[in-house]
């Protein structure tokens, strides 16, 4: 029988007990880390719920395979399977060279406006860190991810459509650009920047984090990035008035004390928060940014608890989510069952938590970090951890299973 994920008006998920969730398997290592990724969530469920719960996997087309299968690299009926089922998964996937496509995974985000690019990053013990105490850093970001510079509204160097700009921006704007410039444009809207910042103070409610920082570059460009802190900070007022504070009010009515039950909300310059994340790591937990500022940040803070092949991540949309590795396919592993499965695994625990199923996120989580104590890693963390036993993509994955079985 097929049983379907269910979004309610109110955003919350009817899930059934053994749910249809579409993967992509991806390009490259795609296919290595999602046969890591199945039998660890499989394992997980099936142990957590003693076997009451189980996913049906369902195999949707993109990327290479996609294209191979039926001439196109992003099909509609992938989309739309995508829709139909709510929650999602997805390996890695090649961006095709040349071919009028930006990105698939931007496509992707684009297509199903998943707005919101969410990238925890906490620490797992004993992974290398270049970090004095990496134990520290437990944020999370919410990255806009529709708009900003990563529009995709930009024109080449010498172009037609960049002279006549520039003529534009001359005549009717009084401003000088150099003739041969290549020009992209930078949008960011009270709306989505509203329903990004929202999202992420919800998160910060319901997993009792307590302060959301909105990162900006608001003290040059004003009317975009300053924009994004003021309609942050609107957001929080109209949509979380009772259960937020900002700084000031900290301060004028509270003495500096946080009360209970209220997240603080909070602006930082961009390149000071750059700082800040690897000075006072404990003083950030949710950070709401515009696109491209994120994007620097989310490889910067995995990198500070072991780097990308750790790091997991999601899209989130009104609609539907989808759940990811974080790095790329890197071709030159492909095939050899060798790379680090733990980004996607560990998105797939946040896939699980995304369902409610969190004692089978938790097991993952808690068996991910007993093989890496136990020293049983892929080759990324075992030229760094002395002493450690290098094992292939599929025996980590055997590791961590063999782990949670302990649990
Ligand atoms: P990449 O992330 O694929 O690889 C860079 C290097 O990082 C690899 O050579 C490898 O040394 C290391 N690495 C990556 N993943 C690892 C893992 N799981 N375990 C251990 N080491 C790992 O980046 P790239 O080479 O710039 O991109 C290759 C392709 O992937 C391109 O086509 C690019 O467009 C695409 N890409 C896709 C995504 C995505 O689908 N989300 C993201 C980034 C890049």
């Amino acid at each position: 029988m097929t049983q379907k994920i269910i979004k309610n008006s109110d955003g919350s998920l009817q899930v059934p007990d053994q749910p249809v969730i579409p993967f992509i398997e991806g390009d490259g290592i795609g296919p290595d880390i999602w046969r890591a990724t199945r039998n660890v969530i499989d394992s997980a469920v099936e142990t957590a719920y003693s076997g009451k719960k189980k996913i049906q996997w369902l195999e949707t087309d993109a990327g290479e395979k996609g294209f191979e299968r039926c001439g196109e690299w992003l099909p509609d009926k992938t989309l739309d399977t995508i829709r139909e089922y709510v929650v999602a998964i997805k390996g890695p996937m090649t961006t095709p060279v040349g071919k009028g496509i930006r990105s698939l995974n931007v496509a992707i985000r684009q297509k199903l406006d998943l707005y919101a690019c969410v990238r925890p990053v906490r620490y797992i013990n004993a992974v290398p860190s270049p970090m004095k105490s990496p134990e520290k850093v437990n944020m999370v970001i919410f990255r806009e991810n529709t708009e900003d510079l990563y529009a995709g509204i930009e024109w080449e160097s010498g172009s037609e459509e960049v002279k006549t700009l520039i003529t534009f921006l001359k005549e009717k704007m009084n401003t000088e650009v150099l003739p041969e410039s290549g020009i992209g444009i930078k949008p960011i809207s009270p709306q989505n920047t509203k329903r990004l910042v929202a999202s992420a103070i919800s998160y910060a409610i319901d997993r009792g984090y307590p302060s959301v920082t909105l990162m900006h570059k608001g003290n040059i460009m004003k009317f975009t990035e300053g924009a994004f802190a003021k309609w942050g900070y609107e957001a929080a007022k109209e949509q979380f008035g009772d259960k937020t504070l900002t700084e000031t009010e900290l301060y004028d009515k509270y003495n500096g004390k946080q009360p209970e039950g209220k997240v603080l909300i909070k602006d930082r310059i961009a390149d000071m928060l750059f700082q800040q994340v690897l000075l006072r790591p404990d003083e950030y937990h949710v950070i709401a940014t515009p696109n491209l500022n994120g994007d620097y940040l989310s490889d910067a803070l995995a990198a500070q608890i072991g780097g990308l092949g750790m790091a997991p991540g999601a899209n989130i949309g009104d609609e539907c989510a989808v759940f990811e590795a974080t790095h790329g396919t890197a071709p030159k592993y492909a095939g050899l069952d060798k790379v680090n499965p733990g980004s996607l695994i560990l998105s797939g625990a946040m896939m699980l938590d995304y369902m409610g199923w969190n004692e089978a996120a938790e097991r993952i989580r808690s068996g991910i970090a007993a093989a890496v104590q136990a020293g049983t890693v892929t080759y990324d963390l075992a030229r760094q951890i002395k002493g450690s036993t290098e094992v292939k993509c599929s025996e980590f994955a055997d590791a961590i299973i063999a782990q949670m079985k302990n649990i």
